[in-house]
């Protein structure tokens, strides 16, 4: 098949975002073998090849047109387009959907015993920074000056060796940060994965792959933040309990056998709303609750 009919998606090659994209296409149903150094690797079920590429690539390539689609960071592509539109070159890509892993933040932090006293105290000083984009559109839109030194990796160290005052870097847990000596001051962008669209239209067979696969992608994104939950509650109870459930989601409930007083009820719900009603529903007499993952839900 052409490269007209064969629909391409750019996905880091490896990193923090690579085995997540990987589990996502696997769940999708593509059938991909990334396990070597090639930097193009083919669905051998579906008219798909996969670009494994550097993040830092992957925004260029989508917005060029080189990738149809693309699974990135929100830093790395919001970084890329304010670079790109800075230099005068195309920036436009569309946002098909955001995903649910990659979650970061954006924050400044300061060596610990630095006298915080808000934004204003940053004013003048040098941050070691990947993102010196975002950086100076945080510091634009807060009335402040920051020179930063452009690093693309061990950013923490540097006011330790003296290169910085204070660092602008990916933040998820704050560990990095605490073994380090630093504080997170200010958090300027949140961040997690998208997946990304050139801004042109796509040619007719590669739309139609798309329009499978996207509502894949939302079917194995939906299953994954949702619980089937199971519990044994007393007959008597089903309206009170039934009014607990999730507005939208009508629970089911099953006779037991050989128990007149108990129903089984089963419904959908996310995993959050288990633990914000668990007590609730022990309160109204449930028991037996399981609580298990979804592989797959399309509606
Ligand atoms: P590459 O090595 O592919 O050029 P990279 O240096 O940004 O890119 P990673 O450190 O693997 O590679 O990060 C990839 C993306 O993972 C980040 O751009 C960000 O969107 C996301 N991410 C999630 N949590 C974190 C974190 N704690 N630190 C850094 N990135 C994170």
């Amino acid at each position: 098949m052409t490269t007209e009919t064969r629909l391409r998606i750019a996905m880091q090659k490896s990193g923090r975002l690579s085995d997540d994209t990987q589990a996502l296409l696997k769940r999708c149903g593509l059938k991909l073998n990334v396990s070597d150094r090639r930097l193009l690797a083919h669905v051998t079920n579906m008219p798909i090849d996969i670009m494994r590429v550097r993040s830092s690539d992957i925004p260029g390539l989508v917005m060029d047109g080189v990738c149809d689609l693309g699974i990135v960071g929100d830093n790395t592509l919001e970084e890329t387009a304010l670079e790109r539109e800075r230099m005068g070159n195309k920036s436009s890509y569309i946002r098909t959907t955001g995903l649910n892993f990659g979650d970061c933040r954006l924050s400044i932090a300061m060596p610990e015993g630095f006298n915080y006293q808000g934004v204003k105290s940053l004013d003048g000083l040098r941050f070691a920074t990947t993102y010196p984009q975002l950086l100076n559109r945080f510091a634009r839109d807060k009335g402040i000056n920051v020179e930063f030194c452009l690093l693309n990796g061990s950013v923490e160290v540097a006011p330790r060796v003296g290169l910085a005052d204070g660092i602008c870097d990916l933040v998820s847990t704050g560990a990095t940060l605490e073994a380090n000596g630093l504080v997170e001051v200010e958090e300027i962008f949140h961040s997690k994965a998208s997946l990304i669209q050139t801004a042109s239209p796509l040619s007719a067979p590669k739309q139609k792959i798309l329009d499978t696969l996207l509502p894949r992608i939302q079917g194995v994104m939906k299953a994954k933040e949702s619980k089937y939950i199971m519990l044994h509650a007393p007959k008597d109870k089903i309206s009170e309990v039934s009014a607990l459930m999730p507005g939208k989601e009508t629970p089911t409930i099953l006779p037991l056998a050989g128990r007149d007083d108990l129903v089984a009820v089963h419904v959908v719900a996310t995993e959050t709303f288990f633990w914000e009603t668990m007590e609730e529903l022990n309160a109204l007499g449930c028991n037996s609750i399981l609580v298990m993952p979804i592989e797959k839900m399309m509606s």
